[in-house]
């Protein structure tokens, strides 16, 4: 409820109080006779008529408020009590003059007394409100009055003849009427409600009071003006009506009161804690006519302030649960009704605040799993789902043909990180890179982080225009990312930096989805990478090759770790090269064999059976080599271990790819492995590119020279396809050198590829090497070499790649053959 505004008082009392002293100035000139003639009505004369006619006045006037009668209006309380019948006394046994100072001292005089004893209850009224209630009171009877007066004009007449009984009505009337009109005032001010309402809810309840008010007080008048005795009936009979009002009006009240409670109580089912809370506040001052009210919740919470004071304090609870109290400014109500309705409250807004609460919660547990569900827990980024589903609405958001890029960004050996601090610390690397990635954009961008050490930015925000433009600001855009993420960090006390590898697409919105946006950023990261730059761009011509290559390298992934007996994906085939110039000219099966070279196949389950042109390339780009290298060297050293056991000794080939031979630790595998599997380094043959060889890096030069101290054999593999062919032999300690099959193929046909073999031989031989000729598919070939000084020779004239199971049975009817020979030679 507000307060009773100074701006209502002020003016009202001023009325009062000008009604009054202008009262008391026409009194003091009256004439002679006139409060006499007035008092003669009552039967009074004499020089105590004035007196006793004031006192008598100012009793009725305090008698007629202390009905003590309540009445809800709006959203306050109105008192009606028996003001007309007190104004019809009083304009009736005084001049019209004095009835507004003896009114105003009876009323004011009723209402310190009630005031004083409402205080001792804890109950009392505001004291502005009490003053306005009597200034009211007070204009009231002074305008009753007024109109008394104009009515009887100056012969106030004699006993009770029917002119002064309308008179006095009409005096009773306007008294009710400003009453009325005044309290509405209040009760709007201060409770709110339409004038209409809150009018029509008193004159409804009232106007029969008015009726009953306007006869006791003719009763009265008559009364007094018939036999002093008869006002000995008068309480008996306002007994009666005191007790049929408060009936009646106790009717209405209840009937009010319930129609409030039940729109506060519909008011309070809200679905959020605050607001439900707040309702309650608001309902519980509107309802108990309280000036303010608390809620604390049992979480600790409150809503509501209270002023200081006495307070009402009521426990809610929804079954065993304590959601918390209700506080009231304020005494405990007195009334069993109020009481009653306190705890039926109580219950209401409970509930509410229970269901509310619960909505609450759930509502953050659902918030909670939909952050979950789109957040990456990490770092707060988006995840990819959310950047899949949002991505696809920003560019849905998009006019079609804007240029839209995504950045996907992964960073370069985080491995590293995890291994050598800890995955705590991989952690916090992660975390201060996605505040870089966020950092580095705009506040329209989306930021996710894919999983791993994988981040993606999708920006949308790209200026229109030419698309080289836009690719050009995108790359831009990925530079720099790259940039901060590379500068240095501080982890767990450990500088440390970390640069990134960033892919770049740019696409016009419409296009293309967002996955179909993630696959191509995908690939152009992976060329970044590939080429160890820190950011490359998408470029369409490279992409089905891309695509598939890196379906390849998660498959083949899957098939190294899956490699078990029986399900084998992964197999070598063995190539057996022979010796050409074989004693007394051997024959094309009799040439001994030189070696055998492992050649790796790939049964993939989809594809079918892979030659490793197919997923060689794709593997050496890859992190990937590495574990390929090392399988093929187990396998091939296995094997070649299981024939020198049969007996049957051969040296084995490996083919080391480029990426490997900057692997510093592969003398150190390879010896290991030998080691593991009992297989003399020599009959290893590790074959190496000639582009490789020719390097000239520092690392390669190392690892070379440790293979070679190991006492493994190396080869020059494809030789002649690079510029310098001839220096790598001076330069590189090798014991053999495999003539690439280009050159075996055409060196019948054209001339430079003859002189290029028989240079080569000419030159290996000098400097004691082995020369090997690739490829030899006929015996012309065969023949042409022979005769050039070349050893060995490998190709379909003589065995093709075979598995080992092949190959072991070639090797035991070789060794049959030489045998047999041997004896028939002996025999001979
Ligand atoms: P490469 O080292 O030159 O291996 C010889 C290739 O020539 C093999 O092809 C073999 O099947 C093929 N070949 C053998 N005789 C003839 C012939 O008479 N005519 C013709 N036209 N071809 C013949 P493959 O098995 O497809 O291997 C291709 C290349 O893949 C190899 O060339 C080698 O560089 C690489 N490679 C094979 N296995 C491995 C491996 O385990 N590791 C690495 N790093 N590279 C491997
Ligand atoms: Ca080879
Ligand atoms: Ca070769």
């Amino acid at each position: 409820m507000r307060p009773l505004p100074l701006r209502l008082v002020a003016p009202l009392v001023l009325a009062a109080a000008l009604a009054v002293s202008a009262a008391l100035v026409i009194a003091s000139g009256l004439p002679e006779g006139t409060v006499g003639a007035a008092s003669h009505r009552f039967g009074l004369d004499g020089p105590l008529a004035l007196p006793v006619a004031l006192l008598a006045g100012a009793a009725v006037a305090m008698v007629s408020q202390l009905a003590r009668l309540r009445l809800r209006a709006g959203g306050g309380l109105a008192r009606p009590a028996w003001g007309e019948a007190a104004v019809v006394v009083l304009c009736a046994s005084l001049p019209p003059a004095l009835v507004p100072p003896v009114a105003l001292a009876g009323f004011a005089a009723a209402h310190a007394v009630l005031h004083a004893v409402d205080r001792r209850a804890g109950q009392a009224r505001p004291a502005r409100e009490v003053v306005y209630g009597v200034a009211a009171l007070t204009v009231a009877a002074a305008l009753g009055a007024l109109v008394e007066g104009t009515a009887m004009g100056r012969d106030p007449g004699d006993g009770l003849s029917p002119g002064l009984i309308g008179a006095l009505v009409a005096a009773a009337a306007v008294h009710y009427l400003v009453t009325l009109a005044l309290i509405t005032a209040r009760l709007v001010v201060t409770g709110g409600g339409t004038v209409r309402a809150v009018a029509g809810s008193m004159l409804g309840s009232t106007a029969l009071m008015l009726v009953g008010n306007v006869a006791a007080g003719l009763v009265i008048v008559w009364a007094c003006a018939t036999s002093g005795f008869l006002l000995l009936l008068l309480p008996p009979v306002l007994w009666l009506m005191h007790q049929f009002y408060a009936n009646r009006l106790g009717e209405d009240d209840e009937r009010r009161t319930w129609a409030e409670f039940a729109e506060v109580a519909r008011d309070l089912n809200r679905l959020d804690e605050r607001d439900a809370a707040l309702a309650g506040v608001a309902g519980a001052a509107r309802l108990f006519r309280v000036p303010a009210a608390r809620i604390v919740l049992a979480g600790g919470r409150a809503y509501g302030e209270l002023p200081p004071g006495p307070v009402t304090t009521r426990p809610l609870t929804v079954g065993m649960v304590a959601v918390g109290e209700l506080h009231l400014a304020g005494p405990e109500p007195r009334r069993t009704r109020d009481r009653l309705m306190l705890a039926t409250f109580g219950e209401a807004l409970a509930a509410a605040l229970h269901d509310a609460i619960t909505q609450d919660a759930l509502r953050a547990m659902s918030e909670r799993t939909t952050y979950d569900a789109v957040r990456d827990p990490l770092t707060g980024l988006l995840n990819r789902v959310a950047l899949l589903a949002r991505g696809d609405l920003r560019l849905g958001t998009r006019a079609p043909g804007a240029p839209v890029a995504l950045l996907l960004l992964d960073v370069n050996d985080f491995k590293e990180v995890n291994n050598a601090l800890g995955h705590t610390a991989g952690d916090d690397v992660l975390k201060v890179i996605a505040g870089r990635v966020l950092d580095s954009g705009n506040a329209g961008d989306l930021h996710a982080r894919l999983g791993g050490d994988e981040f993606a930015i999708l920006i949308t925000d790209l200026a229109a225009g030419e698309a080289d433009l836009a690719l050009a600001a995108a790359v831009e855009r990925a530079r720099k990312l790259g940039a901060q993420i590379a500068a240095p960090m501080c982890i767990d006390g450990v500088a440390l930096s970390k640069e990134a590898s960033i892919g770049v697409v740019v696409a016009a919105a419409g296009s293309a989805d967002l996955s179909e946006l993630l696959r191509r950023a995908d690939i152009a990261m992976y060329q970044a990478k590939d080429g160890a730059q820190p950011v490359a761009w998408y470029d369409p011509t490279r992409d089905d090759a891309s695509t598939d290559r890196l379906a390849l390298l998660a498959e083949l992934r899957e098939a190294l770790a899956a490699n078990a007996p029986g399900l084998e994906q992964l197999t070598l085939e063995l190539q057996p090269a022979v010796a050409l110039a074989g004693p007394a000219g051997a024959s094309t099966t009799s040439g001994r064999i030189t070696g055998v070279e492992a050649l790796i196949r790939w049964r993939h389950p989809r594809r079918g059976k892979l030659s490793p042109a197919q997923f060689l390339p794709v593997v050496e780009a890859s992190e990937l080599i590495g574990p390929l290298t090392h399988w093929v060297l187990e396998r091939a050293i296995i094997l070649a271990s299981g024939w020198r056991r049969a007996g049957l000794a051969v040296p084995v080939a490996v083919n080391i790819s480029a990426r490997s031979l900057v692997e510093r630790q592969l003398p150190e595998t390879v010896g290991e492995l030998l080691g593991r599997h009992r297989l003399p380094a020599e009959l290893l043959v590790l074959e190496i590119t000639e582009t490789v060889m020719l390097s000239s890096s520092p690392v390669v030069d190392d690892v070379l020279a440790r293979l070679r101290r190991l006492g493994v054999q190396l080869a020059v593999d494809d030789f002649g396809t690079g510029y310098s062919a001839f220096t790598v032999l001076t330069r590189v300690p090798v014991q053999e050198v495999k003539i690439d099959r280009e050159f075996v193929a055409q060196m019948l046909d054209a001339p430079k590829p003859g002189a290029i073999v028989q240079t080569t031989v000419d030159l290996a031989r000098r400097l004691g090497l082995r020369v090997v000729a690739e490829g030899v598919e006929n015996p012309e070939q065969r023949a042409r070499l022979t005769e050039l000084g070349c050893s060995a020779a490998q190709g379909f004239l003589f065995y093709p790649p075979m598995s080992p199971d092949a190959l072991l049975a070639v090797l035991r009817e070789r060794r049959q053959m030489r045998r047999r020979h041997l004896r028939a030679e002996g025999a001979g």
